[in-house]
């Protein structure tokens, strides 16, 4: 009886996303570094002497990110008197594979019925993850319509992750050509967009790029679970992509 009155008292916990754009748990990711305009060139170069992976490059007093490289080491946003990035804290990260180029969205058809297969192409088991977390009560997928299938013939959408290794290439193209037309896919991660902190190199590629036609990327070391639901949503046509980048003014020292 204690699990059922325990559930009553608690009431409905699964989120409310896309109605509301904010994740309620703990440890949940802060967010993304945005461009931030910061008070001198020299705070922007440290800034992006401060970054691991490259994400950040100082243009006079502007520090500009490249989102699609952020692994959230969190060092840009360190406080203890040292210039800090600008974050979003919105989960609208997905935008699509050309920057600037138009998303070919599914009919309005798959809206409440689309089956996604899963593709683990040298995932280290972060973003595997968070796409674990789609089918937990709080996220809860099926309430949106995404359904995960074990199958790429029953799949319309595929969702790659990992820097796509040289063994997983040619396994990865076999699932796309066996999924029915239409059919779309989505790069989820940084290694799966570009490669990431591993490619290119002599085990992997630059990503799912370079081995099938991705239509939406999705950036984050690991993306939450949050923005991979909005990856979907755009890829059918309910939520916008992601806009280009606005310069924040309020870098802070
Ligand atoms: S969080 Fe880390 S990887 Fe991302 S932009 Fe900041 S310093 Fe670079």
């Amino acid at each position: 009886m204690n699990w059922f009155l325990r559930g009553i008292q608690a009431g409905i916990r699964t989120e409310d996303y896309p109605a509301s754009g904010t994740d309620a748990p703990l440890g949940a990711t802060p967010g993304l570094p945005v461009t931030t305009a910061l008070s001198n060139s020299r705070d922007a170069a440290e800034l992006g002497g401060r970054c691991p992976t490259e994400a950040i490059a100082a243009d006079g007093e502007i520090a500009l990110v490249n989102r699609d490289r952020c692994v959230h080491c969190m060092r840009c946003a360190a406080g203890g008197g040292k210039t800090k990035m600008e974050w979003r804290s919105d989960f609208d990260w997905a935008h699509g594979a050309t920057e600037g180029e138009a998303i070919e969205q599914l009919s309005a058809i798959f809206g409440r019925s689309l089956h996604v297969r899963i593709v683990d192409a040298g995932d280290c088991g972060a973003c595997l993850n968070e796409i674990a977390h789609l089918n937990d009560p709080l996220y809860n997928a099926h309430r949106l319509g995404f359904f995960v299938t074990p199958t790429p013939r029953h799949a319309d959408v595929l969702i790659v992750t990992g820097p796509v290794t040289r063994q997983m290439k040619a396994a990865l193209q076999t699932a796309y050509e066996a999924m029915p037309d239409p059919k779309r896919v989505i790069a989820a991660g940084v290694c799966a967009v570009n490669g990431g902190i591993f490619g290119p190199s002599l085990m992997c590629g630059g990503g799912a790029l370079d081995a099938v036609p991705v239509d939406v990327v999705v950036p984050g070391c690991p993306p939450p679970p949050l923005a991979i639901l909005h990856a979907l949503l755009v890829v059918c046509g309910r939520k916008p992509p992601a806009r280009n980048q606005a310069i924040s003014r309020g870098g802070a020292s």
